[in-house]
């Protein structure tokens, strides 16, 4: 079945959200100040919450876009917001808004902006900062996946940060085109940005939870090399390049990089979805904990390696400094 991803006709969307939509003027409320970002159809700022003095980001989404209503995929971002609640690495929805042209949904603020910074910056961040950030991605993934929930447009865009230097705790935000898993069957055909979507979506072929894990090893990928890799000098290179998952693992991309981030990476980008670990299997792999090991003065490191916020207990392969 064909599955039809422009707005409003997307099968899958959840109907119905808990939120309240006010209607009375946002300007009572909120002070809203600069630009945080923007994407397709939503401009998030910075806004003030006056009765409290905190600060939140205001995603405008706007109501109809090409001429069609979209109001629908906005109560389902709004929903999967409030499936993922309990999920520490996901961005809270505080309330949502309606202006005119608008709904706005008003979201804890991450002031550390999107590791996009970090995978782009002339300075890499080290490894042990990187399998921290890594695993705090996989472990508000794998929550989503245990409600069935799949994100579908994870990309260091839309992993953003508590606080930039140094760098604080993930975010996960954008829930645009996240899905929840086996309310109407099969889901197809639901594009994210080429540059960061695996081989089956690009294909038409069902999606998955391991859809979301491809893209963990791309944001992986990223934050090791600073390079996106399947990116080419146009979209029709870059399909190439991803459905016969053209990878470069140079030396010359990997000289600064060790063994165990490469092997973690080819496990992930690996273009039979079946054959790629779940985020809970990429949790025990090395990599993610070889830092336990090595005593150093990076005070990053030697911060727990269970996280006690999330509320997921892993099993951390090598022996965990809490239990001393
Ligand atoms: P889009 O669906 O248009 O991509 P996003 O939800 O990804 O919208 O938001 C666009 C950008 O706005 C993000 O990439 C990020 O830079 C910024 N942004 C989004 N949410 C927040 C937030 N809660 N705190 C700080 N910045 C945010
Ligand atoms: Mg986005």
């Amino acid at each position: 079945r064909r599955l039809d991803s422009r707005c409003g006709l997307s099968a899958g969307l959840l109907g119905e959200s808990q939120t309240p939509v006010h209607t009375e003027p946002m300007e009572g409320v909120y002070e809203v100040t600069g630009e945080l970002g923007r994407g397709k159809f939503a401009v998030v700022k910075r806004c003030v919450e006056k009765a409290s003095g905190k600060v939140f980001a205001a995603k405008f989404l706007r109501k109809r876009r090409r001429g069609r209503d979209c109001r629908a995929e906005v109560i389902h971002e709004m929903a999967v917001l409030e499936l993922a609640r309990n999920n520490a690495r996901v961005v809270n929805l505080h309330s949502a808004h309606e202006t005119d042209h608008d709904i706005v949904l008003i979201l804890e603020y991450a002031a550390g902006g999107e590791i996009f910074d970090l995978c782009v910056s002339e300075e890499m961040l080290p490894e042990p900062q990187i399998t921290r950030l890594i695993r705090q991605t996989l472990e508000g993934v794998h929550n989503l996946h245990q409600s069935n929930l799949v994100h579908l447009d994870l990309k260091p865009q839309n992993i953003l940060l508590t606080s930039q230097l140094p760098p604080g705790d993930i975010k996960i935000v954008d829930f645009g085109l996240a899905r929840r898993l086996g309310a109407v069957g099969e889901l197809r055909e639901i594009l994210g940005t080429p540059e960061y979507v695996a081989p089956e979506v690009l294909n038409y072929e069902p999606i998955t939870t391991a859809t979301d894990m491809w893209s963990v090893g791309v944001i992986a990928y990223m934050l090791v090399t600073g390079e996106s890799p399947f990116a080419g000098d146009d979209k029709q290179e870059t399909y190439l390049n991803v459905s016969q998952v053209n990878v470069d693992y140079s030396k010359e991309a990997f000289s600064k990089v060790s063994e165990l981030a490469v092997d973690f990476i080819q496990k992930l980008l690996v273009k039979a979805p079946e054959d790629r670990p779940t985020a809970a299997e990429c949790m025990t792999h090395p990599w993610l904990w070889q830092q336990q090991l090595c005593l150093s003065p990076e005070p990053m490191i030697i911060r727990p390696v269970r996280e006690r916020s999330c509320g997921v207990k892993w099993a951390a392969p090598l022996e965990d400094p809490e239990d001393k």
